[in-house]
């Protein structure tokens, strides 16, 4: 068989194509991707097809050396691809395997949302959890993710992290959070301190309680630092109280992280509040919430912060 690229080059010179051009089709015929394209479906294309596909197969390797060379294109993360239309060859603009791995990476980010919370538990991943003073906690994330993932409806107790400051608790829920994620869970992590003050700046606006209503909703809830600030009443028994007994009521999984063990949380956090004034009652009725809801694991080891700026 006569090499494609020179019979067609032989049929524009006969029509008086310009040589630079002739060239530039003569060489894109040659690609090996277009000539194991022609050679699958030369069943279908006639020499006169191929021919008329020149610009198109130009089009086609053009724009595929552009995406070698790292350079933009039109479309970008879109790859072209040879097709057969009405006959003559075409292109086609498929996702890119890279466009692809973006789009299922951003998907999972969305199904975290983070609320106050810092940037870098955005990629904490359990696989990449050093373990030393932490193989309980770390065990019993794993074991969440997958019961979690396997009976979603049912109840499942999730985690009390307890520990000093640093030791890598908020990470903990992070990659709990990113885990769930790529399973296709949605959870939203809050910065407790920082919630409650965003709380006590709208009262009484309707923002407040629609915050409490999507933060009590939500399907796997995360509350981190619980315990660092002060509590009102109000905060405790109408914002936390409500958030609580309503994910009690409904089982939803909610963590807790803190550097209060559960026992000075009751005694220490919900039991006297910002006034001074001690409600033992009420503090207890809160904290047998969070017991329903979570299981107290101690996270021990080094302040990883002061490794970092
Ligand atoms: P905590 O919430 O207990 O105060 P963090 O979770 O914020 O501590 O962790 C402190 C710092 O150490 C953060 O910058 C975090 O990204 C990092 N870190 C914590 N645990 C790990 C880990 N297992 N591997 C890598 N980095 C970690
Ligand atoms: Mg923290």
């Amino acid at each position: 068989m006569k090499d494609v690229g020179e019979e067609l080059a032989e049929r524009l010179r006969k029509l008086n194509w310009n040589k630079d051009y002739r060239q530039l089709i003569r060489d894109a015929f040659n690609d090996e991707e277009v000539r194991e394209f022609i050679r699958k479906n030369k069943a279908e294309l006639s020499q006169e097809d191929i021919a008329k596909s020149a610009s198109k197969v130009y089009e086609f390797v053009s724009i595929k050396n552009k995406i070698k060379r790292g350079e933009e294109t039109l479309a970008p993360g879109y790859d072209p691809q040879l097709i057969i239309n009405n006959h003559l060859i075409d292109v086609t603009y498929v996702p890119s395997e890279t466009l692809l791995l973006h789009k299922k990476q951003q998907a999972i980010y969305n199904r975290v949302r983070s609320i106050n919370m810092p940037k870098d538990i955005r990629d904490a991943e359990l696989a990449d959890y050093e373990l030393e003073g932490r193989e309980l906690a770390a065990q019993a994330a794993g074991s969440f993710i997958d019961e979690y993932t396997s009976a979603p409806k049912k109840f499942h107790r999730a985690l009390y992290l307890q520990g000093s400051f640093g030791v890598g608790k908020t990470y903990l829920l992070g990659a709990i959070a990113n885990g769930l994620a790529e399973e296709g869970f949605t959870s939203t992590l809050l910065h407790f301190p920082s919630f409650a003050v965003e709380m006590k700046n709208s009262i009484g606006s309707n923002g407040t309680m629609k915050m409490v209503d999507e933060v009590k909703r939500t399907p796997v809830l995360m509350l981190d630092d619980i315990g660092a600030d002060q509590l009102s009443s109000w905060l405790r028994d109408d914002i936390l109280g409500v958030i609580l007994q309503y994910r009690m009521q409904e089982e939803l999984p909610t963590f807790f992280s803190s550097n209060l063990d559960m026992v000075k949380l009751e005694k220490q956090y919900l039991t006297t509040n910002n006034r001074g004034e001690a409600e033992p009652l009420k503090a207890k009725r809160i904290m047998e919430r969070i017991r329903f809801l979570a299981e107290e694991y101690t996270i021990v080891g080094r302040n990883r912060r002061q490794f970092k700026k």
